[in-house]
Parts: structure tokens; C-alpha cells; sequence
């Protein structure tokens, strides 16, 4: 299907007045196309044919038929403390295509939610979201998506004068635990009620009918969030801003902002310069998910049975869990399950965070060990203890019936090759900020398929230079 033949569909518009707002667009001054995702485009079901129509759609110039533009209300808890009234103060919904894709503008003018905010995104944090979209999908990693991004010579001001951007965002979900905050709070238990249907239509249809659907969702949810934060975990991504407003019901990545891959393994690290607390580092994140579906499950508490949650949500720990070590099993190269594989992989973390090794090179060179750890000893300076760990990792290997090369395999389709690293990014934004958008088609190219070997992009493989490491970003985007 052509771009222009898509149509949208407004079932959010159908809750009552207090979900949403209709809202103008506010179109960016002198925009231009910098990058669509292929990907997105093919899950969307359309052909990318006309690009200065796709400029159009995203800069609000033009509107898909069927659209009329709108911002969700929600509330949510910030760095732990709860603000009754949040709301997309910058993101304005397109509608959803027939095969489900909520369309949104980020970045796109104020709305009825904005508070303070100029309803803008600047160009370099919309260059990281866009692109952190499509790479969290290149890892399997359930997410929104990206489809375009487009820069302007609109003037936006942060701490100096930037130039504004959009990115056409998509998700099979916006809708937020906030979201019901938000219902919550201002005890409108009725339209509690309205969302949970309207959510269990969009995210989880199977249970549409079901006698027990709000309580079954609610379970379904805790099991999706601790499969999310085990991957995230497994592949070392931070988020920085995991506020319950950020947080999917529908179980996806959401709001990318200051986030960060761990260069180092470094279980403490923070991304979010602005987190001084280190509520959100990368090794809270497990427990800071646990904590938002605490708070999601007082907002629930109207509809279903709250003992029942407790017991749903208690099995978060479990779950997590058994989701990471299996996820880490096969980072390692093991699909035999060994009670021995949790304390290995903690003595192997603790080495790394000693030693300062990054953390996902590490891995991928590991999915080339055939007992000759020279590769794996290099990364270190004191090479006795990484000798001890590989010694006993080969003796580990020994209860395995694959081959060395089914190993090597496996482990190269489940270690990337690439992950987009803040230095990355910044090298991209530093391009496009000089006018040569070439750092971002790169990018993409690593984004879709991290797992291959790209020689052309080599040099992005590996660590990070070491003036570049472990950096915080401040949350202004
Ligand atoms: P975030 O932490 O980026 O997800 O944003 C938290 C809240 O602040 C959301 O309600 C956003 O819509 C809002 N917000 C962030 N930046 C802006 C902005 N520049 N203009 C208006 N609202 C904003
Ligand atoms: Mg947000």
C-alpha cells in the first residue's frame, strides 16, 4: 500500500472526554526528511513512494485520511513522587492503522498536557529515539518503533538555542501505567474500568470475554515486564527514566531519553545525570519495574481483587529471574540448565567490574572460545583471575551436547556485534549537527541487524574510546 492510501482509525477518541485532548499540530519551520526505517515501513504495510508526502505526514503539514490529532492524558510517579496530571506534553497521536499501529508525532507543539514545555524535541535527542527504537528491535526487544525523523530550521531553546525535530513514532500501545494513575487519583472508577477494556483490546485480545480478563491481564503484564527488564539486564541497557508514566501496558520500551548501553560492566552505573540518587541505575531496575506495577496495582485495585495482584505480583521476582539466568544461559553458550550457572555468572560480573571489561565485547568475543582464552585475556590486566573463570567455564561447557561450532552459532545470534553506545550516538549527532546525516544512515544499518558483521563498520564494534565511557546525559531533550 502507498503511504498516502493509509488510513487511521480513532478508537481512543471513543473513551470519554477526560483520556484526551484534540489538538492542532504545530508544524516545524522549513522541514526536510532525514531518515525513515525500511522496517518500520514494512510492518506498517506501506511504500515508502513519496517522501516529501512522509515529510508532510510527520511535520503535520498533512494528515493521513480518517486523522484527527489528539494528546492522551495520564499521571504517574516521577522519580517516586506522584503528579496527578502529566499527559503527552509533546506527543500528539495520529491514530491507528488498520493493522494496529498507534501512529504518534514527537515533538510535533504544545498540548492541553504541556505545562511548562514547549511541546518541541530537539534534534539530537530525537536522532537517539529513533534510533534506539529501531535497535532495541534489531535485539528483540519489545518496543515502540520509529518510522521517520525529520530536522527543521526551527528554532527550540535548551541550555543553548537547538534546532527542533520530529519523529513519527509507532507502538502497538501508548497507553502507560500512569494512564490509570491518572483514573485513579481524581476516583473516576468508571473509566478505570473503560480503560482496562480499551487496553485489553489493544494489547492483550486474547482475554477479551474472559470472566477473569482484568485480573488475567494484570498477571500477564507482571510476566511481560519481568521478560522486558530481563532482557534489558541481559543486553545492559539502561533506560534512566523509568517514572510509571514511561512504564507500557503493554509490556514494550517506551520514552527513550537518556538512556545508555553499559560500556563497562558497572552494576551501579547511572545514565540519567539528573537520577543523582541512582534510583534508576542499570542494576535497580529489576526492583524499580517490581515497585511501578505496585503503584499500577493501587490504580487497579477498584476493578480486581487486590490480595489476588499481591499474589500475581509476588511471582515478579521468580519470573525475572528464571527469565534472565535463561536469557544469560544463552549468552553463555549453555542450554543446559546447571543450579552452578547463577554464582558463575556473579563471580564473571564481579571480575568485569573489577577489571573494567565492556560488558557486551565481552560476550561476543566469548561466542568465538574454542580453549583458547587469549582474545578474553587480553581485555584484562590482571589475567589470573579471568584464566581461573575460563577454566572452569570450559569444564561447565563439558556437560553440553553441542558442538563447538552449534555453540559458536548460537552464541553470535544472541551476543550483538553492535550496540548502539552514547558515544555512537554522539557521533551521528555531531554529523547531523554540521549538516551530514550520514552517522545516522550508519547507525540504522548497525540498528537493524547487530548481530552481523557489518566490516565496513568495524571500528563501531568493541569498547568505547575511554574518554567517552560510562557517561551520564541529562534528561533536557
Ligand atoms: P519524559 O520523562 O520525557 O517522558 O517526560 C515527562 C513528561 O514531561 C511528559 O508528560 C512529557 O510529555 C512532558 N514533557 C517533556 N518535555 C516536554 C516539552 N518540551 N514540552 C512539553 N512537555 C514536555
Ligand atoms: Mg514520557
Amino acid at each position: 500500500m502507498k503511504l498516502k492510501d493509509l488510513k487511521v482509525q480513532m478508537p481512543y477518541l471513543e473513551l470519554e472526554a477526560e483520556f484526551h485532548d484534540k489538538t492542532d499540530i504545530s508544524p516545524l519551520k522549513n522541514p526536510f526528511l532525514i531518515s525513515y526505517s525500511p522496517d518500520a515501513a514494512e510492518i506498517l504495510g506501506v511504500e515508502i513512494d513519496d517522501e516529501d508526502f512522509l515529510t508532510q505526514i510527520t511535520n503535520g503539514d498533512a494528515l493521513l485520511e480518517g486523522s484527527e490529532p489528539f494528546a492522551m492524558c495520564y499521571a504517574g510517579h516521577q522519580f517516586g513522587h506522584f503528579v496527578p496530571r502529566l499527559g503527552d506534553g509533546r506527543a500528539i497521536n495520529l491514530g491507528k492503522t488498520e493493522n494496529g499501529w498507534n501512529l504518534q508525532l514527537k515533538g510535533a507543539g504544545q498540548t492541553l498536557y504541556s505545562r511548562q514545555g514547549d511541546g518541541r524535541a530537539v534534534l539530537r535527542s530525537s536522532i537517539r529515539e529513533y534510533l534506539m527504537s529501531e535497535a532495541m528491535c534489531g535485539l528483540h526487544i519489545a518496543t515502540s518503533r520509529a518510522l521517520a525523523l525529520i530536522g527543521s530550521e526551527h528554532d527550540v531553546a535548551r541550555e543553548r538555542w537547538e534546532k527542533g525535530a520530529i519523529v513519527l513514532r509507532m507502538s502497538t500501545s501508548w497507553v502507560r501505567f500512569g494512564t490509570f494513575e491518572y483514573f485513579y487519583n481524581t476516583k473516576q472508577f468508571d473509566k478505570l474500568e473503560a480503560l482496562a477494556d480499551y487496553v485489553i483490546d489493544e494489547s492483550y485480545a486474547h482475554l477479551k470475554g474472559q470472566k477473569d480478563a482484568y485480573f488475567l491481564m494484570f498477571e500477564e503484564l507482571v510476566d511481560r515486564t519481568a521478560l522486558l527488564l530481563a532482557k534489558w539486564q541481559g543486553v545492559g541497557f539502561n533506560h534512566g527514566v523509568m517514572n510509571t508514566d514511561n512504564m507500557s501496558m503493554a509490556g514494550l520500551t517506551i520514552d527513550y531519553g537518556p538512556f545508555a548501553f553499559l560500556d563497562d560492566y558497572d552494576f551501579e552505573y547511572i545514565c540519567n545525570h539528573t537520577d543523582t540518587q541512582g534510583r534508576y541505575a542499570f542494576g535497580q531496575q529489576p526492583a524499580v519495574a517490581q515497585w511501578n506495577l505496585s503503584m499500577l496495582m493501587h490504580a487497579l485495585s477498584p476493578l480486581i481483587s487486590f490480595e489476588r495482584m499481591q499474589e500475581a505480583l509476588a511471582k515478579y521476582e521468580t519470573l525475572y529471574s528464571e527469565y534472565y539466568i535463561g536469557f544469560m544461559r544463552k549468552k553463555l553458550g549453555l542450554l543446559v540448565e546447571d543450579e552452578d550457572d547463577l554464582p558463575m555468572l556473579r563471580w564473571l560480573f564481579g571480575m568485569m567490574q573489577q577489571e573494567g571489561i565492556d560488558y557486551n565485547s565481552f560476550f561476543r568475543i566469548l561466542s568465538r572460545y574454542d580453549d583458547d582464552g587469549s582474545a578474553i585475556l587480553a581485555m584484562c590486566d590482571l589475567q589470573d583471575p579471568m584464566r581461573d573463570w575460563l577454566v572452569h567455564y570450559s569444564k561447565r561447557l563439558e556437560k553440553e551436547q553441542t558442538s563447538v561450532s552449534e555453540r559458536h552459532t548460537q552464541m553470535l545470534a544472541t551476543n550483538p556485534k553492535y550496540v548502539l553506545k552514547n558515544y555512537m550516538l554522539q557521533y551521528a549527532i555531531d554529523k547531523a549537527d554540521r549538516g551530514d546525516f550520514s552517522g545516522i544512515f550508519e547507525l540504522l544499518t548497525l540498528a537493524r541487524a547487530p548481530f552481523d558483521e557489518h566490516v565496513e563498520l568495524e571500528s563501531f564494534a568493541g569498547s568505547a574510546p575511554k574518554v567517552f565511557k560510562n557517561l551520564k546525559l541529562s534528561c533536557s531533550s
